[in-house]
């Protein structure tokens, strides 16, 4: 059993502590306010409710599996005693920088300081620290519990102890990691971002319609979501603003974010979570239809 403190509980903290939870490790989940906190175990219990309708998680574990997570809205008592803590914050640089920088003072040594981050240097966020060789990138994918993927990512001065905890423990929780280098995007988004934006232009040079590109994506090349409804997914400001870092780190042209995404964000269209993206979607129901201004096929 490994102490992990889980800092953040919004999308992604709340499955990451679920799943360390449900593979036996102790969690301290750390949140700023309670009723987030309560939100979070709330949604842990429907996703384990879930996961017993699957068969995956037996009925008598789950009380076991909540009695493993205690919930903090203070940092320093939640990661004081952790062996790993796992940063799930907010996606923005000075948010991550003042978590790293109190962290640095309030855990022992030893302790291993990963990030969830979908974008942010490694690197740039182990040099807030006094101990850059144990802070390293440990990016579940969304859905937490149902990825299998994680993609550990070794900062410029990570050790390779480190990184063998990170990968061990990533098997622990039934994962498959990949291990890759701390250049923009890493692996996951530097490959997908791309394909996304290149749909929004294609949609945005009037060549096809929304549903068209995602069913072309879907039944061409076997994607279970087409990238549009992906982006919708994901989140359009969020898919902004790793475009952004491509485009910053690297300097192509050929990362630079799709004027319609920019517009959309601006319009506050960011899909599934505003209700508005390329498709509509009905607030607590997984029906979607195609957004009112994409149902004419021109260019936009
Ligand atoms: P989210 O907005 O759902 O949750 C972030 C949580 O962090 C919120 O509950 C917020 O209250 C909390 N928070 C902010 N500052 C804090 C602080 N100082 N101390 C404690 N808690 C604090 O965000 P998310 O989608 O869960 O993303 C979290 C991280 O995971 C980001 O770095 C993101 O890039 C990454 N990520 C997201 C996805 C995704 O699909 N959403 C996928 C992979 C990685």
């Amino acid at each position: 059993m490994t102490k992990i403190a889980v800092i953040g509980s919004g999308t992604m903290g709340n499955g990451i502590a679920h799943v360390f939870a449900q593979y036996g490790h102790q969690v301290a989940l750390i949140d700023l306010e309670h009723k987030i906190l309560e939100k979070a175990i709330d949604r842990i219990s429907q996703n384990l409710d879930r996961q017993i309708e699957k068969g995956t998680v037996l009925e008598d574990d789950k009380e076991e599996i909540l009695d493993r997570i205690q919930t903090f809205t203070q940092m320093e008592e939640g990661s004081k005693h952790a062996d790993i803590v796992l940063e799930a914050a907010t996606e923005n640089l000075p948010i991550k920088i003042e978590i790293f920088q109190k962290l640095d003072q309030i855990c022992p040594k030893q302790t291993i300081l990963a990030t969830n981050t979908s974008s942010i240097s490694i690197t740039k966020i182990a040099s807030a620290t006094n101990r850059p060789e144990k802070v390293i990138g440990m990016h579940f994918m969304n859905p937490v519990p149902v990825m299998k993927l994680v993609e550990v990512i070794r900062g410029y001065s990570t050790s390779h102890e480190t990184v063998h905890q990170i990968l061990a423990l990533s098997r622990n929780l039934d994962k498959v990691p990949v291990e890759v280098n701390d250049y923009p995007g890493f692996v996951s988004n530097r490959i997908l971002l791309p394909m996304i934006n290149e749909a929004i232009t294609t949609l945005f040079e009037g060549i096809a319609g929304v549903e068209e590109i995602d069913t072309v994506l879907k039944l061409g090349m076997a994607h279970p979501m087409g990238p549009l409804q992906l982006a919708d997914f994901i989140g359009l400001d969020v898919c902004l603003s790793i475009l952004n870092v491509l485009h910053e780190g690297f300097g192509y042209p050929k990362y630079s974010p799709c004027p319609l995404l920019v517009n959309m964000v601006q319009a506050g269209h960011l899909g599934m979570k505003s209700g508005k993206g390329f498709y509509k979607y009905t607030i607590g129901s997984k029906e979607k239809t195609v957004a009112e201004r994409f149902k004419s096929n021109r260019q936009y």
